[in-house]
């Protein structure tokens, strides 16, 4: 089976935003930062991120947005009726979509590539120390991946 046949199906908890995307992740990471502990309501978020063309999201979702540390316009799209995190977009990775591996319903074939703001990692959240880690967001461009 080629990487273009890959096929991962996600849904939200309430089941009324579903979502299918094809092909391989350019990246899996944990990511400690506030935003996505307030987001996610623990201590990290861990995303995948894809080629917005490989996605095929289905359902009624809500748009949050706001502006992230280093000046980038950062949009969360979640379910207005259940409140489950489905994606998130960066107008510093135009193109890619990051969903949410929580929401991800067979995602065990998916390996964390990166941890990223690790300053503000909470005491409590412990991680797997052999992933490389970074105290911010590292410089990451798509296209070199
Ligand atoms: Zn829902
Ligand atoms: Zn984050």
């Amino acid at each position: 089976m080629t990487s273009e046949e890959r096929l991962h199906n996600g849904r939200c908890l309430c089941g009324a935003v579903t979502y299918v995307v094809t092909g391989d992740p350019v990246i899996v990471a944990h990511c400690h930062c506030e935003d996505c502990q307030r987001l996610t309501g623990s201590g990290h978020s861990t995303g995948a991120m894809f080629s917005e063309a490989n996605l095929k999201l289905d359902g009624p979702v809500a748009e949050y947005e706001l502006t992230s540390d280093n000046g980038n316009q950062v949009t969360r799209v979640f379910c207005p009726s259940c409140g489950s995190p489905i994606l998130g977009k960066n107008t510093g990775m135009p193109g890619f979509v990051t969903l949410t591996l929580g929401t991800m319903t067979d995602s065990g074939d998916l390996q964390p590539g990166v941890v990223v703001f690790t300053r503000n990692r909470r005491p409590w959240d412990i991680m797997d120390e052999t992933i490389p880690s970074f105290e911010a967001q590292p410089v990451f461009n798509p296209g070199d991946a």
